[in-house]
């Protein structure tokens, strides 16, 4: 049977709890299971959830068993380590935000015990429009049909803000289908939807799939209520998806974007996510191979900004002692 390891931590402090009575306490060297919540398989996160666990499994000493399923992205990963089903998980900083503080769609429900792990790469919001759609602009989507993202996905999140500062609605739209990260570039080259939109690191197998299967064009997301946000809003800033990365987009495209980021909960066995990033961090240059999205990353900054939760205490400890935090 599957077994959590923060799960197992709970476990262990009840055993201590009950020492007084002579309990066993749990062998240290006990195999630990770990769960990293990602996104859609086309993605980036699956990549870092896949990569963060390739490193984790091949720690000698730790005994920790790591596993990085497929998940509908940024929300449900706060929700799934809410509930326990998830030990860590990737999501937008902006979702981090919202989830610690309880503003946004975490209203009133401010999650105290989130912790922050790291920031990773960048993540622009990514609208790619079919050619004979007629969006030129982001502007152009009213009537249009518009995939704006399932529920749990960071992507749905961030496009209720901008639809709410645009002043749109789903009926705004000639359909507002909610369809997977991993199923929009099907529907696009289908022709079931005009434009599909995810916040996602670049180059990506999504983006791909979708610019090679139909002529298709990365939209500019840009303006007067864009600039509004990005000012009023600490995790959003204005960013630039190069141009060449995908098929008939040879030109930069303008939009905003957030950081993906790794986080955890307080109740997470300190050692193990020491371990974690322990993993991560003294393989630092094999970790950055694993994805193009990876090659600017820089463990200082990494640890320092675009995080809202506070560290934890684990992987604080880690970075302390690479002189990397106070
Ligand atoms: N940003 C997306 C989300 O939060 C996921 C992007 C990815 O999977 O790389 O749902």
């Amino acid at each position: 049977m599957k077994r959590h390891a923060f799960s197992a931590a709970a476990f262990t402090g009840a055993l201590l709890g009950a020492a007084m009575f002579a309990s066993p306490v749990v062998a240290q060297d006990e195999e630990q299971f770990i769960t990293i919540g990602t996104g859609g398989q086309t993605g980036v996160y699956y990549v870092v959830g896949q990569s963060v666990c390739r490193l984790v499994n091949r720690l000698e000493d730790a005994n920790i068993k790591c596993n990085a399923p497929s998940t509908g992205g940024s929300v449900a990963n706060i929700n799934g380590i809410k509930s326990g089903e998830l030990d860590m998980g990737v999501v937008q900083s902006d979702v981090q935000y919202q989830a610690y503080n309880g503003t946004g769609n975490f209203e009133g429900e401010s999650y105290e015990d989130l912790r922050a792990v790291f920031r990773v790469h960048g993540e622009p919001l990514t609208v790619v429009a079919r050619a004979d759609s007629g969006i030129e602009h982001f502007s152009d989507f009213p009537d249009k049909r518009v995939n704006i993202g399932n529920p749990g996905s960071g992507q749905r999140n961030t496009m209720e803000v901008v639809m709410e500062a645009m002043g749109w609605t789903e009926d705004t739209f000639a359909l507002a289908s909610q369809l997977d990260a991993a199923e929009q570039a099907a529907a696009l080259a289908d022709n079931n939807v005009d434009a599909m939109v995810y916040v996602v690191g670049h180059p990506n197998g999504s983006i791909q799939e979708a610019t090679t299967t139909v002529d298709a064009r990365l939209i500019p997301v840009t303006g007067e209520e864009i600039d509004a946000l990005v000012e009023e809003y600490p995790y959003y800033a204005k960013a630039t998806i190069p141009g060449g990365l995908y098929r008939g987009n040879d030109e930069d495209v303008e939009t905003f974007g957030v950081a993906a980021t790794f986080v955890t909960t307080a109740q997470a066995d300190e050692e193990i996510i020491y371990q974690t990033v322990k993993a991560i961090f003294d393989n630092f240059d094999n970790f950055k191979r694993l994805h193009p999205a990876f090659e600017n990353l820089d463990p200082e900054e990494m640890v320092s900004s675009g995080l809202s939760a506070p560290l934890h205490d684990g992987a604080a400890r880690y970075y302390r002692e690479q002189g990397w935090i106070e």
